[in-house]
């Protein structure tokens, strides 16, 4: 690890000559009331009064397409063809060294959606250069223009690697087209957010009956896989028209694409003139970021990427406690609590499904901080000289450890995110919670705080993804992780009634100019907010009771602790970044996940005394759990 460590400030330094490192973690407390606006009402709104100084003094900088708590904490932790046939053996040696979607298809292992004990080979769609399907179909001048630019962009690295201006033009062109026909035959992100869409098991014969013209034998070779003979085709349409492509189109079609995606892929590793280009179109002209990140923080990010285990064992020994641990892994098992009184006291489930559902919450893992056992990247091969080679090392030391689960029972230990992570997540085939250490700092979790502002943030997330285990999507798991109905059908349609008012309250927010939430996508994540919120409530209730709270700031202790929830919210956002998440975002913009949550709670009402008809007290209040 030490290895890893130095190689890694080696890296970070020859950099970043231009800027200082920290050597303190910077602090921002856990309730900041610098952040607030106290001119605006918080019932006209709430999100303006608790982060309208936030965003009044943070600008987003100039190498970022947003900028809020997180990133602002997340960065203070910081050979072609000769025949058709030959191409399964080309792309299976390819995606193992790219562990790249973009290449057509993906392929990697997950668990078995039906038994989740045992992982199987997972084939996917992919094969987009854009970030969704959508941006090849929608007909508004939006994306018309998105399009132009994304075919000028494809053009000029294709001029890049040599190709005259007409023939590089006329080669973009057909890319387009290739991805085109792709998008049009893959699922949309609301499709895919059920399960059972996305689950056909088959057999290696049912595979190749999908794409006749494609060996799948050869491919699974060139992967360095044994023949494998079960697989989970996510979506076999998709793979239709993959082979309707591969068989129609020449053969230099499909080189010309392939030459695009793996000059996609490596841009960032290339030179200026690709870095450049790269940044040009995906940063500054999608999501209108003005500035390429220095190259210190891309070699940290990159780091952290590919061997963030190493890295965080460091980053845990400076900034996470045995005793930080013990504090937040009590405030989870309160939050935990909470959900079961939670369920026990639901007027509209019934008594077999909450059985069920107690069972679930009782099996749920909670990971917290870092993980028992440490990755070992001992066959990773570091050397100071060779970044390109260290890079291709270390993916393909990745895309083999992913792949070697298969045919193998599950790892339940298993992280999906690194230590220094200013993140956490809910899986629901593990059926287990993530709080890497990187989100249990200041300001989300501040240790020198009181517990009001630390139950409204961290509380409010930690209910947040258990909650996550009964939204849309999680609920349809069992406390196994099996993809396995186990509710009446009565309580089920009760569940979607509720999630239907949450669907019909976020439709109506704006994200940008004329862009509304699309909340059929947001609804899991707007009904964690809410859902969450409420627990963390009823466990910092818990917590505090018998003891007398007092005002701060001018603020009582239960308005603390809704300014602590909506200040991990605070953000100020590019419009032209608004329009991606609008895409491709399952969660709402932060304003609304703080001021559609609030008019919700009545709680939040009586804390700021709050009248009818004001804009932050609903008419027609909303509540799954
Ligand atoms: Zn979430």
């Amino acid at each position: 690890m030490r290895n890893y460590l130095s190689l890694f400030l080696a890296a970070s330094l020859a950099c970043a000559a231009q800027e200082t490192p920290l050597t303190s973690f910077p602090y921002t407390p856990g309730l900041d009331v610098a952040a607030m606006d106290k001119s605006a009402d918080p019932c006209v709104d709430f999100y303006q009064y608790t982060c309208g100084g936030w965003m009044k003094g943070n600008p987003i900088p100039s190498d970022q397409p947003r900028w809020d708590v997180y990133r602002k904490l997340g960065q203070d932790n910081q050979r072609y063809l000769k025949s058709r046939k030959e191409l399964a053996a080309l792309l299976g040696s390819l995606h193992l060294a790219t562990a790249d979607d973009g290449l057509f298809f993906g392929f990697g292992s997950d668990q078995d959606y039906s038994n989740s004990t045992q992982v199987i080979a997972f084939a996917s769609s992919g094969g987009l250069g854009l970030p969704d399907r959508d941006y090849y179909l929608k007909d508004d001048d939006k994306s018309k223009e998105v399009r132009a630019k994304y075919l000028a962009h494809v053009a000029k690295m294709f001029e890049l690697l040599g190709d005259a201006p007409d023939a590089a033009k006329a080669n973009a062109q057909k890319v387009i087209e290739i991805e085109t026909a792709l998008a049009k035959a893959s699922l949309t992100r609301v499709e895919r957010r059920d399960p059972y869409k996305l689950f056909h098991k088959m057999d290696l014969k049912g595979l190749q009956a999908l794409t006749p013209g494609f060996d799948w034998r050869e491919y699974l070779k060139a992967a360095g896989l044994r023949p494998l003979n079960t697989f989970n085709v996510t979506e076999p349409a998709f793979y239709q028209e993959l082979e309707r492509q591969w068989q129609s189109r020449n053969i230099d079609d499909i080189k010309t694409y392939l030459r695009w995606h793996l000059a996609a892929d490596h841009a960032q590793l290339l030179s200026s003139a690709f870095v450049n280009e790269n940044f040009n179109f995906y940063a500054k002209q999608l999501r209108g970021v003005p500035e390429l990140r220095p190259r210190w923080k891309r070699c940290v990010a990159l780091v952290d990427r590919q061997l963030g285990e190493a890295l965080g064992q460091e980053f845990v020994s400076r900034a996470f406690s045995p005793q930080l641990k013990q504090r937040t892994l009590h405030m989870t098992r309160q939050i935990e609590k909470a959900m079961a009184d939670d369920i026990k006291s639901l007027t509209w489930m019934s008594e077999a499904t909450k059985k069920r559902a107690l069972e679930k919450l009782r099996t749920i893992v909670n990971k917290i901080g870092y993980p028992d056992k440490w990755r070992d990247y001992t066959p990773v091969k570091v050397k100071r000289d060779d970044f390109v080679g260290n890079v291709e090392r270390a993916t393909l030391f990745e895309s083999r450890r992913q792949l070697a689960k298969i045919g193998k029972p599950l790892d339940r230990g298993e992280w999906g995110m690194t230590p220094p992570t200013v993140n956490a997540y809910y899986n629901p085939q593990m059926n287990d919670i993530n709080f890497p250490a990187g989100v249990l700092q200041p300001p989300l979790f501040d240790a020198k705080m009181d517990d009001a502002p630390n139950y409204g943030n961290t509380g409010g997330t930690i209910g947040h993804e258990l909650t996550h285990g009964f939204d849309d999507q999680g609920r349809q798991f069992d406390a196994q992780g099996n993809l396995k109905d186990w509710w009446t059908q009565e309580d089920a349609k009760e569940f979607t009634d509720r999630a239907q008012c949450i669907i019909d309250q976020y439709k109506q927010y704006t994200v940008v100019d004329d862009i509304k939430i699309n909340s059929e996508l947001t609804q899991g994540e707007d009904i964690a907010d809410l859902g969450g919120l409420i627990l963390a409530w009823m466990a910092w209730k818990t917590q505090t009771e018998g003891t007398k709270l007092i005002d701060r700031d001018g603020l009582t202790p239960e308005q603390r602790f809704f300014v602590g929830y909506a200040q991990w919210a605070c953000e100020n956002n590019r419009p032209e970044n608004q329009r991606v998440h609008a895409m491709t975002d399952p969660h709402s913009p932060g304003k609304y996940r703080v001021n559609g949550l609030v008019v919700n709670m009545p709680e939040f009402t009586q804390a700021f005394a709050c009248k009818p008809g004001q804009p932050m007290v609903s008419e027609r209040r909303c509540r799954v759990w």
